[in-house]
């Protein structure tokens, strides 16, 4: 199914799970779908490492995900280490799988890495698919805007080229503070960006991947959020609580406000999705 029909009846709720590293068995995976299954999401996305961190077995993950369990299944696919005829092999195998929805990505750029130079931006992946097979494109943004964007102007303007190379959603990277969500989507209204624009939620449950996160998409950290973060750094379990809590009041607030769509990163951990799931599940 192409997952952008979904939202002309209603608001969806995907998540995204990661391959495990290249040291772990593939299979260790199938734990965590069996338990995102249960909570009936609109379609899982599985993330590819640009840098071979993981060991790339996205498209057999999605493969499971949607001939298995039956869920509709997105593949990311980063371009800016491949070559057209590495993205040519992966299109093919996505059409044996009958894997119908791609999250079209430029990748991380990795200083240890010598990119491939088939594709600089996504926007030219997009082009490409296009031309090699009957896909859903979806592209990533950025409501923040980009790290290395000049200006979020200029990285809105760039967004529309990519909606228009041929991407009929957009999954937002995460942010914590909902007016940064509601200032962007009215810029890439302004823009004649119309693609539905699903909202990317990260529930924190530990000091560590904050950090992580915020070095690695240099997302803001509103006042309230560190307030909660150091009062239970120290105590795992209210600090899981109050992450899962902060999301909860994120998604709440963005379906209130007419949003089309939940993509919530579930960093693997079922339990999490599952409590964040029942608590918001009335209201799409
Ligand atoms: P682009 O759309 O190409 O944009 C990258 C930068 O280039 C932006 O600053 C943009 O403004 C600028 N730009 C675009 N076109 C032009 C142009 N013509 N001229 C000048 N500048 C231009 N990474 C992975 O490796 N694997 C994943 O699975 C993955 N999943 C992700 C999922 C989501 C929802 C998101 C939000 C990000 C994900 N990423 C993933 C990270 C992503 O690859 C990085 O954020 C990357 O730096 C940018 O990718 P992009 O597709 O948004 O790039």
């Amino acid at each position: 199914m192409n997952t952008s029909k979904l939202f002309e009846t209603k608001s969806t709720l995907s998540f995204e799970v990661f391959p495990p590293k290249s040291t772990t068995p593939v299979e260790s995976i199938y734990k965590t779908i069996d338990g995102l299954s249960p909570l009936n999401p609109d379609f899982i996305s599985v993330t590819y490492g640009a840098g071979g961190s993981t060991n790339n077995a996205t498209i057999s993950i999605c493969d499971v995900i949607k001939n298995k369990y039956g869920i509709e299944a997105v593949a990311h696919l980063p371009c800016i280490n491949l070559t057209k005829e590495k993205v040519l092999s992966e299109l093919e195998e996505m059409k044996k799988c009958g894997i119908e929805n791609i999250l079209a990505l430029r990748g991380d750029i990795n200083p240890d890495i010598e990119p491939k130079n088939d594709f600089k931006y996504a926007s030219e992946l997009v082009d490409f698919i296009k031309q090699h097979g009957d896909f859903n494109i979806i592209g990533a943004c950025y409501p923040e805007g980009h790290p290395e964007a000049p200006s979020i102007v200029e990285d809105i303007h760039h967004l529309k080229e990519k909606v228009d190379a041929g991407c009929s959603q957009l999954i937002s990277q995460l942010f914590f503070d909902n007016e940064d969500f509601y200032s962007f989507r009215e810029k890439t209204a302004i823009a004649g960006i119309n693609v539905p624009i699903e909202a990317g939620i990260m529930p924190v449950t530990n000091r560590k991947q904050i950090e992580r996160m915020v070095t690695l998409c240099h997302a803001k950290l509103p006042k309230k959020f560190v307030t909660i973060m150091e009062k239970y750094e120290d105590n795992p379990v209210a600090m899981r609580d109050a992450g899962i809590a902060y999301a909860v009041s994120q998604i709440v607030d963005l379906i209130a406000n007419g949003v089309n769509g939940i993509h919530l990163y579930t960093m693997n951990n079922p339990y999490i999705a599952e409590r964040i799931s029942s608590a918001v599940k009335s209201l799409f």
